[in-house]
């Protein structure tokens, strides 16, 4: 009765062997719903990845609220993306994790009033990107290494630097933040100093990084390409629950409408809970990709949207808005008609799903 996510588990844990591998410091990232898996599953398999001497001493998570998922299952230490402010979750965490604790800081202010907190802090210093999401300036930068110098006791374990998604190459935007980092003259005695850990560089970026700085150890965070870089490995299935024969006319559903023409109404696992939405999820992202997919009639003549939903490779219409946990679909006449318990493939987000049952064989 279940939205299932079914993980052929050699292949993916090839994969994950591979993406480690080809990444030496490696930074794994669970966070949100772990990309569909959960963060306590993904916390436990980089710790696999740990114990088969791949794959970092550091786990990512997204949150401080998410530390409690991770921190027993993964036993090195734990980076917190979501940066350090001084208030809400960030001071409510266990002092026993403490030790194992990086932060993210991105706010000068911020690392004076960690430092008075906790001299002793871990933390990686945040230098704003394109994103424009979090971060210090250059400028910035420059003050911090300068506070750094007054505070001996400070665990400065490196750059964090966050980069768009990729449109072209990141090489010209990272090689102007790097300069800012040798520029602001970090305390060197531990590693920090010469440490950036980065998002969404493609493996010739990465390569010529690392040759342009070969002083510095770079350290790639990733999430979508090492859980879910194997698409081919995983498979989201539906049950079907109920099937009702229709006559043009017959009533159905929560509002009542009538069959535009005969067919089966379907009730199948699968609705809001689970995060299943009114629009299929599709390759393409752009809004223009998107009206596309409306005008290539997405919308069917009766008003019916297309489901993520499919039944012999053909993505079948959702009879009306889905449901809490269950959504309905109308199959024309003509089409295969699965039986009750039959399972069928569903199209999904995975950072926006919640299944059921996640199985890995
Ligand atoms: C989510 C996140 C990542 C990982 O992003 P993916 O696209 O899933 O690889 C890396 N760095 C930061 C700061 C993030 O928030």
């Amino acid at each position: 009765m279940s939205l299932t996510l079914t993980v052929d588990g050699d292949r993916w844990r090839r994969h994950l062997c591979s993406v480690a591998e080809a990444n030496p410091g490696l930074v794994p990232v669970a966070k949100g719903n772990g990309y569909g898996f959960t963060v306590g599953r993904l916390a436990r398999r980089a710790q696999w990845l740990h114990d088969q001497g791949l794959g970092g001493d550091t786990l990512a998570v997204g949150t401080y609220d998410e530390l409690p998922h991770a921190a027993q299952r993964f036993h090195g230490d734990l980076l917190v993306l979501t940066p350090w402010r001084p208030f809400g979750s960030a001071l409510e965490t266990d002092p026993a994790l403490a030790p194992r604790l990086v932060h993210t800081v991105g706010r000068v202010s911020d690392l004076a009033d960690l430092l008075a907190r906790q001299p002793d802090a871990r933390f990686v210093l945040e230098r704003v990107t394109s994103m424009l999401r979090h971060g210090l300036s250059a400028r910035d930068l420059w003050t911090a290494a300068r506070m750094l110098h007054d505070h001996p006791r400070a665990r400065l374990e490196g750059i964090a630097l966050h980069l768009p998604l990729a449109q072209g190459t990141h090489l010209s935007e990272v090689q102007r933040l790097m300069n800012d980092v040798v520029a602001a003259e970090l305390p060197e005695g531990g590693t920090g100093a010469t440490t950036v850990w980065v998002s969404h560089l493609t493996h010739g970026e990465l390569d010529r990084l690392r040759a342009a700085y070969p002083d510095f150890t770079i350290r790639p965070r990733i999430g979508t390409d090492l859980w879910l870089g194997d698409r081919g490995a995983l498979r989201v299935t539906s049950t079907v629950l109920d099937v009702h024969p229709v006559e043009r006319g017959d009533v159905f559903g929560y509002r009542s409408r009538t069959a535009p023409k005969s067919g089966h109404i379907l009730v199948v696992t699968g609705g809001t809970a689970h995060g299943i939405g009114l629009e299929a999820p599709t390759g393409g992202s752009s809004l223009r990709a998107r009206a596309a997919t409306l005008a290539r009639g997405s919308l069917d003549a009766a008003g019916f949207v297309r489901s993520p939903f499919s039944i012999d490779g053909k993505q079948r219409l959702f009879a009306e808005p889905p449901h809490m946990q269950a959504s309905m679909l109308f199959l024309p006449h003509g089409a295969h008609v699965p039986a009750i318990g039959d399972e069928i493939d569903v199209r999904v987000r995975f950072t926006t799903t919640a299944f059921d049952r996640v199985l890995v064989s």
